[in-house]
């Protein structure tokens, strides 16, 4: 069976109608490249640059970050690979870059807001970033966005270290493509302005659901309410992708609901571009990918989209790729 899938590197992931469909790798540290090329990815649809600043004594140089987003662009040898600014705080600690005494800090101090606040932590990413977008395919995402002032004041400050670069003659790409990670819902129901405003989207769905459902990801306890499958969930979603194509920009989805094989059919029938997951996930998804036509995929989409509940999403949803697979 693993040999088989792996067969399928070489193969892209196609529906058997012709639509063409962008399959990524998730990473946390560079070193994870080789297994992103070992799976058959079209690039890297999320790099967590974070883990660059977590656990270590000091805070990465400009010099140390350029190295690691260097070291990603060059070894993925021109296929694109999504760089995610800075995204600490809720469940990821930094040592140096910490609110005190938060009582929601999930609702707090994390991502974009840490970014918009410690202006010199951003810059220097920023500058790293630029500068190693010479080596291959660079992509820029922000984490966290919720809303079009967030965004508003992100573009300003890469336009000024943009600015900053030309001014020292240091090279680097003008026409890196900018996008915003869709995880908050007021940005989700929103994506018909940001969409203006951007190149691309992706759907963080750990973070879309703890908001949409008010469940905190990591509570066991109420861990049964955490449904990719919610009706809410899915409205939004559907949201996020007719808003994107109605503007003309893709949208990717880089959280867990995009590895998981049960949720590709309707992810697809609703329209996503790019499903990006851990490397090891890719075969499978591809292959249902490459099974099935947009049209049929659509016709699920559309029935489960009349569901009322997530329980009988997920039996229908179940039901159907257990007859199909
Ligand atoms: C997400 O929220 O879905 C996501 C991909 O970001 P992270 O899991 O790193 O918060
Ligand atoms: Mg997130």
């Amino acid at each position: 069976h693993e040999v088989q899938l792996m067969r399928l590197n070489a193969l892209p992931a196609e529906t058997t109608d012709g639509k063409l469909i962008s399959l990524k790798g998730n990473i946390e540290v560079p070193e994870e490249v080789e297994g992103v090329g070992n799976h058959g990815a079209d690039g890297i649809g999320l790099y967590r640059s974070e883990f660059l600043f977590l656990g270590t004594a000091q805070l990465p140089s400009e010099e140390q970050q350029y190295r690691a987003y260097y070291r990603v662009l060059e070894a993925m040898a021109g296929k694109p690979v999504t760089i995610r600014t800075l995204d600490v705080g809720g469940d990821k600690v930094s040592e140096q870059i910490r609110a005190r005494d938060e009582k929601n800090p999930i609702l707090g101090w994390r991502a974009i807001r840490v970014c918009l606040s410690e202006v010199e932590v951003f810059r220097t990413q920023l500058r790293a970033l630029l500068r190693a977008s010479v080596h291959g395919q660079l992509r820029i995402m922000f984490p966290m966005i919720s809303g079009v002032m967030e965004l508003t004041r992100a573009m300003e400050i890469l336009d000024e270290v943009r600015q900053e670069l030309r001014d020292q003659e240091i090279p680097f790409n003008e026409d890196i493509p900018v996008g915003i990670m869709i995880e908050v819902p007021s940005a989700a129901l929103t994506t018909d302005i940001l969409a203006k405003k951007v190149d691309f989207f992706s759907i963080g769905t750990n973070d879309l659901i703890q908001y949409t459902v008010a469940v905190d990801r990591g509570n066991e306890r109420v861990a049964y309410l955490y449904e990719p499958f919610h009706p809410g969930v899915l409205r939004l979603i559907k949201i996020v992708i007719d808003s994107a194509h109605a503007e003309g920009i893709s949208v990717a989805m880089c959280g867990e609901m995009a590895g998981d094989p049960v949720a590709s059919m309707v992810l697809l029938g609703l329209g996503l571009d790019e499903f990006s997951m851990s490397s090891a996930g890719i075969p499978e998804v591809k292959r249902i990918i490459r099974s099935v036509s947009m049209a049929e995929a659509e016709e699920l989409a559309g029935n489960v989209m009349e569901m009322r509940s997530s329980a009988e999403i997920d039996r229908e949803v179940r039901t159907y790729m257990q007859e199909r697979f």
